[in-house]
């Protein structure tokens, strides 16, 4: 038997402030052909809240059965799904983008209770789904198709269907923004989809889970399976799963690649970055200094396009004081603090791993020129914070540079010219992002055009682009060929399929039949 239950938060009821310790911890559903029910795991995780390292909810690992029920359902509701008309189908969407518009808070305070960030930044994360919802609508002029008269009388129309059933791999610092670059995708070219939260923060899924049923999606359209390796073994292994979508480390993404290509699947993953920031001596210093302050420590450095290396090209080396004294400006505490400008690192893990980290660099010959490691965030003695943390010295072969520490940490790094800066970009083996600070649209151009990651900013320190275009990151940063949402995230979820119809206008009948290939057009 399910039992069905309760989310715990509506649209008006959400948290405000952290969950008090002794609290009974709240059990993470699985959402199954649009029912929540408990799992029947006999496995389950603790999800701390980061800013308090209290209990606050538990994740289950679901059961084979239950997985095999989710992807069951995902199978037999693609069957009619796929035939509801794109127009029902762009409806719901209308529907859910204005859902989610009224949940936004609700959908925020949730992200802030189990992965730390600041509201008005888990606000952000919220939003950036919610542009592909909106971009999801496009579908009708989007996914139209092609059609030509190749010869008299006969047509090649060219269509895409969808696949069938997608499964999505989620990490945990965007906990709204990556399951949408899914779900409406998913809604819009008519496949059905087997979601699975990052087990650290699956919260918020569940609130775009509910707000589906309420949008009209039909049941077993979208589902949610928690857990660990053992749930994403099942989905990127299954005969039933036709695409894969992976967002997370590259240790989790090169594997679930190369198993779910070897499985029959489709498979795009965004994996690891170093997101390289480059300044030239004729940038406009405030602008730089502000926008890379917010890049390297906002949202605790937890963003896959955060800017964690700083190349200060010739004279611009004397900036640092002030980068550093700007960097010092920012307030590392709770996310509910309506004063912070950071929070905490997702786990005890995650921040024990960057002290070693900083600590290995400076072993190599780094110099910690501001140091977050020390922070005291009054009222939250355990909470997993790091204040913005710099390292001068950090060159490639250095541990602080090598690794994506995945925290407020800046590697800074001198050069004499912008040619060694676009080199040094260029041999890192990550290409999720990069940007340059000047006024010279003529460096600007000579570095777009030589520069090798895949989402550049000119004078925009984390250059993601909306979705009407793709999130185009390249190199080690991403496995595929079709990045996700836009026009490629649509091509990627869909198959061509060509008709070619004749319809005679003329009455002259052939004589005899034809066994070669046509020999003239
Ligand atoms: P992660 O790889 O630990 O987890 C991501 C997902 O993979 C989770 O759902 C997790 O359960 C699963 N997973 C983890 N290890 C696995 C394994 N060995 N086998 C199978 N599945 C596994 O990543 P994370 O810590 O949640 O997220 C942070 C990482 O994600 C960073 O490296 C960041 O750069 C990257 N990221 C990349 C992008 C991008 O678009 N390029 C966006 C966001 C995050």
């Amino acid at each position: 038997m399910t039992r069905q239950f309760a989310l715990n938060s509506t649209t008006t009821d959400y948290p405000t402030s952290h969950t008090k310790s002794g609290t009974e911890p709240y059990l993470t559903p699985l959402f199954i052909n649009n029912e929540f029910r408990v799992s029947k795991a006999t496995e389950w995780y603790d999800i701390h809240d980061p800013a308090t390292d209290i209990v606050i909810s538990k994740c289950p690992q679901t059961t084979a059965e239950e997985l095999e029920e989710a992807i069951t359902n995902a199978h037999e509701a693609f069957k009619s799904w796929k035939k509801v008309s794109i127009m029902r189908r762009q409806q719901i969407i209308f529907k859910y983008v204005e859902l989610i518009k009224k949940n936004h808070d609700r959908l925020a305070a949730v992200i802030v209770a189990e992965q730390g960030k600041t509201f008005d930044d888990a606000k952000g994360d919220v939003l950036r789904g919610l542009q592909v919802a909106e971009y999801a609508t496009s579908v009708t002029t989007q996914l139209q198709g092609q059609q030509l008269e190749v010869a008299t009388d006969m047509d090649t129309l060219m269509i895409r269907e969808p696949l069938g059933v997608v499964a999505a791999i989620c990490p945990f610092n965007f906990p709204a923004m990556i399951p949408l670059w899914t779900i409406p995708m998913v809604l819009a070219t008519g496949n059905t989809a087997v979601i699975k939260p990052s087990e650290r923060d699956p919260g918020c899924c569940s609130v775009l889970a509910e707000l589906l049923v309420e949008a009209g999606v039909p049941p077993g359209v979208i589902n949610l399976v928690q857990g660990k390796v053992d749930t994403v073994n099942t989905l990127i292994k299954h005969p039933l799963v036709k695409a894969v979508q992976f967002v997370g480390s590259s240790t989790a993404g090169d594997y679930i690649y190369k198993t779910s290509i070897a499985h029959g699947k489709r498979a795009q993953c965004n994996e690891a970055a170093k997101n390289h920031v480059v300044v030239l001596p004729d940038a406009n210093k405030a602008q730089f200094i502000n926008a890379t302050v917010g890049a390297f420590a906002g949202a605790a450095g937890q963003r896959c396009m955060a800017a964690s290396v700083l190349v200060t090209v010739g004279e611009t080396k004397e900036w640092i004081d002030d980068l550093i004294e700007a960097s010092k400006q920012l307030k590392t505490g709770s996310g509910f603090d309506k004063g912070s400008h950071l929070g905490p690192l997702i786990s005890k893990a995650a921040l024990e791993r960057s002290h070693k980290i900083i600590e290995q660099g400076v072993k190599q010959g780094a110099k910690v020129v501001l140091d977050g490691r020390d922070i005291k965030v009054e009222g939250f003695p355990d909470g997993y914070f790091l204040g913005p943390t710099i390292l001068t010295g950090a060159t490639p072969g250095n541990i602080a540079y090598d690794e994506e520490i995945f925290a407020p940490v800046l590697c800074v790094i001198n050069v004499d010219t912008l040619d060694e800066a676009i080199e040094l970009v260029n041999s890192n083996q990550y290409g999720n992002g990069v940007a340059l600070f000047t006024t010279s649209g003529i460096y600007a151009k000579k570095f777009v055009k030589e520069i090798e990651p895949g989402q550049v900013g000119i004078n925009v320190p984390i250059p993601v682009p909306l979705p009407m275009f793709s999130f185009t990151g390249s190199k080690g940063s991403f496995q595929g060929d079709l990045n996700f949402y836009g026009q490629a995230g649509l091509t990627f979820l869909t198959k061509p399929k060509t008709i070619t119809s004749l319809w005679k206008t003329s009455l002259v009948e052939e004589t005899k039949p034809s066994t070669s290939m046509p020999t003239q057009n």
